[in-house]
């Protein structure tokens, strides 16, 4: 089979056989098809969907690309949770300590940022040292020692999305719920876990924005786990603006901290608390949500989430002192502020926009071999909802590069709207939850 006509297939909306897109999707992990032909495949991909059995097919042949972790020899549940991409979501650095200080397996296969959103793995090699590409046989020694690991997808591990991922990120070919879903199941039915989270996002930041997009990818990745046996919840949470008051990879490390310290804003708290209940909750180890979210905030209380979060740092080759001394992360040489061009209220925020103009600081790729820098990004300051006044910073940009600069000012100045009176509706943090049962 010629990979033109599989192209041209998709492009004309017909639908592949499964054998179709293995030999696709193999072709292209053993480095056989071309980025170019794989990048026009994806954006048809993008334009026609997939038939449920094409979605099922390339799950499958991305799963089946690298190795299914065997994890049965560890007792402990094995749980993950994983985000669809937002804009300040660091939530991981902070449920996956918790939930391995409350007992479970935590095998956290991550990935880098992706289009306008941050990526786990970039957040963690912020910390100098930290190592997120392990070998298979290190994965597992982590996981055995601490009870959690976080590493990227590898040439063992999920190798096809390794690939198809870094690809989609500089070819506008993110934005499909088909793609996301088998991106994200392939990865993590590749840890060999027994329950997941799903953060699904929704709103101005996500890449489904309006809510019915949103629980259309939670279907899918929900329809997914269940076939594949999985215990599984996807919670459908705001993305209407970024989550916490930072956004660029060092900056959310720092803030990661401040939550595990006891600190942190109120949204990010909230949001990792209700992660993590559910993790506890499906791996079995709290009966309820409820319980769940008072042993969460247990385990951050007595400090034993940091001590989990310090020992698998240092286990990954991370400066553990950055725990106790933040300002040892990557620190941005400038900052500048925008400030609010009237009095009123924060209205409403472009959080994609937000998103982009961190990228455009240095801490997102324009191209895949793009380098990022680790210590640019956005501090908030306000959030949806409060008062301001003319001048009272709304953000501050941290630079290293001032030519860098105008371009993400000019995009972040855009992205608040002042307006006389608060909004009249305020968002759920989580807006609905699926089951796998349901
Ligand atoms: N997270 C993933 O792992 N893949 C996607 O495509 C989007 C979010």
């Amino acid at each position: 089979m010629r990979v033109v006509d599989l192209i041209r297939s998709k492009r004309d909306g017909r639908e592949l056989t499964a054998e179709e897109i293995s030999a696709l999707v193999l072709g292209y992990a053993r480095g056989d098809i071309p980025d170019y032909q794989m990048a026009a495949w994806l954006m048809a991909v993008v334009w026609r969907g997939m038939t449920r059995a094409e979605l099922a097919a390339l799950t499958a042949a991305m799963l089946e690309s690298g190795q299914t972790l065997d994890l049965s020899a560890l007792p402990a549940p094995k749980v993950d949770k994983h985000s669809t991409g937002g804009v300040g979501d660091k939530t991981s650095l902070v449920v996956a300590p918790v939930a391995a200080a409350a007992g479970l397996c935590v095998p956290m296969i991550s990935g880098r940022g992706l289009g306008h959103t941050g990526g786990t793995l970039d957040k963690l090699e912020s910390i100098p040292g930290f190592r997120t590409h392990l070998s298979l046989a290190e994965f597992r020694r982590v996981l055995e020692k601490c009870g959690t690991c976080l590493i990227g997808q590898t040439e063992e591990i999920a190798p096809a999305d390794k690939k198809i991922y870094a690809l989609r990120d500089v070819t506008g070919t993110v934005e499909s719920p088909y793609l996301i879903c088998a991106s994200i199941m392939s990865k993590k039915l590749a840890e060999g876990i027994d329950a997941l989270v799903l953060d699904v996002k929704t709103g101005s930041g996500a890449f489904m924005k309006r809510l019915e997009d949103s629980l259309f990818l939670a279907e899918l990745l929900v329809e997914t786990g269940r076939r594949m046996g999985k215990r599984i919840a996807a919670l459908i949470t705001d993305m209407d603006q970024p989550l916490g008051q930072q956004v660029g990879n060092a900056l959310e490390v720092a803030e990661g901290i401040e939550v595990l310290r006891g600190g942190g804003p109120a949204d990010l708290v909230a949001l990792c608390a209700e992660l993590s209940a559910w993790m506890l909750h499906l791996g079995g180890l709290e009966a309820s949500v409820e319980d769940g979210k008072r042993r969460a905030a247990d385990l951050i209380a007595s400090g034993r989430a940091l001590e989990k979060f310090r020992e698998v740092v240092r286990l990954q080759g991370g400066d553990a002192a950055v725990l106790d001394d933040p300002r040892r992360l990557p620190q941005a040489k400038y900052t500048a502020q925008v400030g609010s061009p009237r009095d009123g209220f924060l209205a409403a925020m472009g959080c994609e926009q937000i998103g982009v103009a961190s990228m455009l600081l240095g801490g997102g790729r324009e191209k895949k071999e793009d380098a990022i820098d680790p210590a640019v990004g956005l501090t908030l300051h306000k959030k949806v909802g409060e008062r301001v006044e003319k001048g009272e910073p709304l953000c501050t940009l941290h630079y290293n590069a001032p030519a860098r600069l105008d371009a993400a000012r000019r995009l972040a100045e855009q992205s608040f709207r002042i307006a006389a009176a608060p909004p009249a509706e305020v968002r759920p943090l989580v807006h609905r939850v699926l089951r796998d049962e349901s």
